[in-house]
């Protein structure tokens, strides 16, 4: 039997949402943000809707709902999840004998290192690393997040930075309006009454608004700290082309094979669409497989392409119980998983497999699939 680990990713809505197994924190930071925008919107905002505009409330609401947004969506998107392989030792290496530990891999003329993952049982594609927390393979893993339950990964790191540089937006907002309520307070105090001494002034500004208004500004300063500095600190990553794991690990120390000009490092992050999910992927996988498995017939000149349909599923072992049980019960589901873990392993092997299968039109709609998995990993050459 192969081994099997259990994972604590949870998936909703036929693998659409998956987050992390622990939700504590991430509960306590919606909170965090709800807490300082219904005195804002109360008793800072009046004063500016009657001296600046209205629109005060409609644009404070649109970043409070945008960084709730930001942050559902980082924690409920699939990171990166690489699935699970389906090797058994058995069949592989006989009983003396394991995978080597290490497999080195030439990307872009500079050697590194693929460390095969006892938990998924594979060869952790290039910049992806196990998170123990959610028990998974992560594709461009930069760490777990407990604020927002999931691990930041090369699917979801985009919306985190979004979720980063909202939060620290609304901080300053925040921030900016409370010190001019304080100052145009003051300022009117001050022409009612000249004779009042600069504190007693400053103390009757900060009553107008229950000095709710220096309470923001310490909740809010506080914030932008923390979100500052992560903040910062990831545009050094952004321009350096790395994660947070390869900046502590310091993995890169012979030379960053990704890393662009600064201008593309940040581009590609920001504007490119976003990588497919495997488990998506799987389930579309799952059913033109099932349809050409209902095929009734054949055509006479298909002769060839049954054996293929056939080199497929006969590819496709049974999936062990271990990640995402809807899927994973499917057997269908796990050739592509194998697939997948294939063409990290030997890409040759698997372009081998995709010539033989290239005459049907729904043949093609796989091959094509499968390529476009392909392509995330043309920069890897294995050397086995
Ligand atoms: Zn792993
Ligand atoms: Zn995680």
């Amino acid at each position: 039997m192969a081994r099997t680990y259990t994972s604590t990713t949870k998936t909703y809505c036929n693998n659409r949402f998956i987050t992390g197994p622990d939700k504590g924190y991430f509960i306590s930071a919606m909170v965090l943000v709800f807490i300082p925008e219904i005195p804002f919107l109360i008793f800072i905002c009046p004063l500016f809707e009657e001296w600046v505009t209205p629109a005060i409330y409609v644009v404070s609401i649109y970043i409070w709902l945008a960084v709730y947004a930001f942050l559902i969506q980082t924690a409920y998107t699939d990171p990166g999840i690489v699935p699970r392989g389906v090797y058994n030792d058995s069949d592989i290496f006989s009983s003396d004998q394991r995978q080597p530990l290490f497999k080195k891999i030439t990307i872009k003329g500079m050697t590194q290192e693929v460390k095969w993952c006892e938990t998924c049982s594979l060869y952790r594609p290039p910049r992806a690393n196990h998170c123990g927390m959610c028990n998974n393979c992560v594709e461009k893993f930069d760490h777990h997040c407990p604020w927002v339950g999931n691990c930041i990964g090369r699917r979801n790191y985009k919306t985190f930075l979004y979720f980063l540089y909202c939060t620290g937006f609304k901080c300053l907002f925040a921030m900016g309006f409370c010190v001019a309520h304080i100052i145009v307070e003051a300022s009117r105090i001050r022409d009612q009454h000249p004779d009042y001494s600069s504190a007693n002034v400053f103390n009757k500004a900060l009553n107008k608004s229950h000095y709710l208004s220096i309470i923001i500004i310490v909740y809010a300063l506080a914030g932008l700290m923390f979100v500052g500095s992560l903040g910062g600190f990831h545009l050094y990553l952004l321009a350096t082309n790395q994660t947070t794991n390869e900046s502590i690990k310091k993995t890169f120390k012979k030379g960053n094979p990704f890393r662009k000009s600064i201008f593309r490092n940040i581009v590609e992050t920001f504007c490119a669409p976003n990588y497919p999910s495997y488990y998506l992927y799987n389930k579309k996988k799952d059913r033109e497989l099932k349809v050409l498995e209902n095929k009734p017939t054949r055509t006479s000149n298909d002769s060839n392409n049954n054996n293929s349909n056939s080199n497929i599923l006969s590819n496709t072992p049974n999936l062990p119980s271990g990640l995402f049980s809807p899927s994973s019960n499917n057997s269908d589901g796990s050739s592509s998983q194998y697939s997948d873990n294939q063409n990290i392993n030997n890409s040759n092997n698997n372009n081998n497999n995709n010539n033989n299968i290239n005459d049907t039109e729904i043949d093609m709609k796989i091959i094509n699939d499968d390529n476009s998995r392909l392509s995330m990993k043309r920069e890897l050459e294995v050397h086995s």
